[in-house]
């Protein structure tokens, strides 16, 4: 009888193509390009008229493996893997997008996504709208205006601020405009964005899908067609394509992510449980916790609270960095989804270039630090956060 495989099967055993020498592991296909029998054939690949590979930029087979994996994963008809988050991210829109076009996007963004929307993409002509993610209202208001693409980040980086998939997909569909949903912090486990009404989503693999610190990567996902007549034009015209070793390395992070997300979620909801209950700990924010304020909403559209929080030191900058520099367990780094600790200070790194006043408005405090919890046991690094969090 067949039956669906179970995530975790499908982890470990989708897309798979073994080599006639049937190797136990995937194939690392390390090249860039591929030969031909007779120039007919060569002909015939490239006239799409004959199966095949025939240049690593627009297809290897260790990539394709890794894109069938996401795409099982995910729900989606197709996945198409980028070089790195960021890649996916500006071929995602550069690839929609067009002179005269109106973009909307919640306020909370990676700094890099920012800089797209607000460094880059008003050179071509592309005008861009901000808002707060979390104000059903703003995003009603902003889409009056005709627009071609919606852009959110959920939960957001560094805050853990929310946004209403649903409610943003129906009125970014009722105003014609197509939504692109960033799912690094919430991970292909946590939240299902496709089915929540978005069009595309978009990752980092860098993060939890590769989740050990080794290499970069990016995949989008969606419907075949989209991704076909739009995505992949772009991608294989300007070259963003990742590294087959990459692909590999991220082929055998999948193989672990349940496990990884499943645990590190447990620790990061216990983290934050100690947090909120310190005496020196001035605010904890993890959608996790009943004291988030869109915990409600968090319940609907997550399976758990993610592997990421933040926390309010109090005392300023000053503060913050103190308690950093006192981390010996947590080490001082900006990635997340990785299996060791990392604490980062957003307010100077990964968010230092936008101006402070819409910072502020961001809700990145000079006291945040953003924890991105790890493998590691519990008690070792509840008891480095205590340590740390002296007067
Ligand atoms: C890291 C990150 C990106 C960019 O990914 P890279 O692989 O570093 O290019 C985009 N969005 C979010 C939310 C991220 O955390």
């Amino acid at each position: 009888m067949a039956t669906t495989p179970g995530l975790r099967t499908r982890l470990v055993q989708e897309g798979i193509v073994r080599s006639p020498h049937g190797e136990t592991s995937e194939a690392l296909y390390l090249t860039s390009g591929f030969v031909y029998a007779s120039a007919a054939e060569a002909a015939a690949r490239f006239a799409g008229e004959a199966e095949g590979y025939t240049y690593s930029r627009l297809g290897n087979p260790t990539l394709r493996m890794f894109e069938r994996r996401m795409a099982a994963l995910e729900g989606a008809e197709v996945a198409i893997a980028t070089a790195s988050g960021m890649a996916a991210v500006h071929a995602v829109l550069m690839a929609q997008l067009a002179a005269g076009d109106h973009v909307v996007a919640s306020r909370l963004l990676f700094g890099s996504s920012h800089y797209i929307l607000h460094e880059i993409l008003p050179r071509f002509g592309i005008a861009v709208t901000t808002v707060d993610g979390t104000d059903l209202g703003a995003w009603e208001r902003a889409l009056a205006r005709p627009t071609r693409l919606v852009l959110l980040e959920s939960p957001g980086n560094p805050t853990l601020e929310l946004v209403d998939i649903a409610a943003v997909a129906g009125l970014a569909h009722a105003a014609g405009a197509r939504l692109v949903v960033d799912n690094v912090l919430a991970t292909p486990l946590l939240q299902r964005p496709l089915a929540l009404g978005a069009d595309l989503v978009v990752y980092s693999a860098t993060k939890h899908i590769d989740g050990q610190g080794r290499c970069l990567g990016g995949v989008i996902l969606g419907e075949h067609r989209l991704i076909e007549k739009t995505l992949v034009p772009y991608l294989k015209h300007t070259g963003p394509a990742l590294s087959p070793f990459n692909a590999w390395v991220l082929l055998k992070g999948l193989e672990t992510l349940a496990l990884r997300i499943d645990a590190q979620t447990a620790t990061a909801a216990r983290i934050a449980a100690f947090l909120e209950g310190h005496p020196r700990v001035a605010r904890v924010l993890y959608p996790g916790l009943e004291s988030h304020p869109q915990h409600a909403l968090a319940r609907r559209q997550m399976r758990g609270g993610g592997t990421v929080l933040a926390f309010r030191t109090g005392g300023g900058r000053a503060r913050a960095f103190s308690v950093l520099d006192r981390l010996r367990l947590i080490a001082i780094s900006n990635n997340l989804g990785d299996a060791k600790s990392l604490a980062t200070h957003p307010a100077s790194t990964t968010h230092s270039r936008i101006p402070e006043a819409e910072r502020a408005a961001m809700g990145i405090a000079e006291d945040l630090i953003r924890v991105s919890v790890g493998l590691e046991e519990a008690e070792d690094l509840i008891a480095d956060l205590d340590r740390a969090l002296v007067p």
